[in-house]
């Protein structure tokens, strides 16, 4: 798990991104950091992209349902105006921002505000994401999280889109991407035509104990 390096006396800056694909629990991740700076007595300011509104249109919601209250920005330089005497500043959705956003961020990370950023870092056809891949090679700490492959149990890296829509942003959720692994994304579609194994229903908490 992920542990912050402690503020020193003298503030300084820093960029820590949380990537992998759907279903990882990457905004789950954000929202619990995002809550620790707020217990800190931190100020927070979270943002996300305009174009993000399945869930909410000012929230950041995982599909959990758990949220926290964001600002939804077309341009990613509107986070500078916005972000003026924060100590953090919380990122969700980061591939679907502008290539500007890495400058951004390098600027707040100078001006020794925590930003924390959440993204996909590869779309539904494997390659690298919108500015995720810039934004992970400037930055001090990357946090790799994984789904489980819906057909095989291992590991899952990759957004298998369901459907043979072509275009690179097409938002969804369970009914339009499921998470596999390296092998089980390159089989494609073959493997739709064989016997799926059903993803199980996590049993709820009073079940657990
Ligand atoms: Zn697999």
């Amino acid at each position: 798990m992920f542990l912050e390096p402690a503020f020193k006396a003298q503030r300084s800056g820093w960029i820590e991104i949380i990537c992998g694909s759907m279903f990882s629990g990457k905004t789950e991740e954000l929202l619990r950091r995002i809550k620790r700076t707020a217990y800190a007595g931190l100020k927070i300011e979270v943002f996300k992209p305009q174009t993000d509104d399945r869930y909410h249109e000012t929230k950041v919601v995982s599909h959990d349902e758990r949220a926290v209250k964001s600002t939804p920005v077309s341009d990613s330089r509107h986070i500078l105006n916005v972000a003026s005497d924060v100590d953090v500043v919380a990122i969700d959705e980061a591939q679907f921002f502008d290539e500007n956003l890495t400058s951004v961020c390098q600027q707040l990370a100078l001006k020794g505000i925590r930003v924390i950023v959440a993204g996909l870092d590869m779309d539904y056809s494997g390659k690298p994401f919108g500015p995720m891949p810039q934004l992970m090679a400037v930055a001090e700490y990357i946090t790799k999280v994984h789904a489980i492959c819906v057909h095989c149990g291992n590991l899952a890296n990759h957004s298998y889109r369901k459907h043979g829509e072509r275009s690179q942003v097409l938002l969804g959720s369970g009914d339009l991407y499921e998470p596999r692994c390296r092998k089980c994304f390159e089989m494609g579609n073959i493997l739709d035509f064989k016997q799926k194994k059903q993803p199980k229903t996590p049993p709820s908490l009073p079940e657990l104990f």
